[in-house]
């Protein structure tokens, strides 16, 4: 599944949900959609972002994340932008390959965002490096 606006419609409407100021949702390969909020702590240390909830799930389920994005609202404000994820949420998608796609805040789009891959969003991805004769590391050696 391609990111679209039913994804981020779920993203923005788990946010609203939860009454959070930021939430996710990924397709899975099979058009699922999961969503998620961001774990919020006293401990700064001890947060987790968005996406980690549905990247974890994903993860459980054995299935694989095609699209993600992230909306995040300030206090009190009526929109919403789509944030692209950070560098650790880039690593933790890397794990279904180079071909995730994310979005993106695009100030000249009429939404305001756009989508980009993950070898988009990194090209000089550090993790090709153990990608084995591929361009992108497998799976197996991400578990390994
Ligand atoms: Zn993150």
């Amino acid at each position: 599944m391609n990111l679209d606006q039913h994804l981020v419609d779920a993203a923005v409407s788990q946010m609203d949900h939860r009454a959070r100021t930021a939430a996710a949702a990924v397709y899975l390969q099979d058009g699922r959609i999961l969503t998620s909020v961001c774990l919020d702590n006293l401990n700064a240390a001890a947060t987790l972002c968005a996406e980690t909830g549905a990247i974890c799930q994903a993860y459980t389920l054995g299935a694989s994340i095609t699209a993600s994005v992230c909306v995040s609202r300030w206090e009190g404000g009526r929109g919403f932008s789509v944030l692209a994820p950070c560098g650790i949420c880039q690593e933790r998608l890397a794990l279904w390959g180079p071909d995730v796609q994310v979005g993106v805040a695009d100030l000249e789009a009429a939404s305001g965002w756009n989508v980009r891959t993950l070898r988009e969003l990194n090209p000089f991805y550090w993790g090709q490096h153990f990608a084995d004769g591929d361009t992108w590391p497998s799976s197996a050696v991400h578990a390994s």
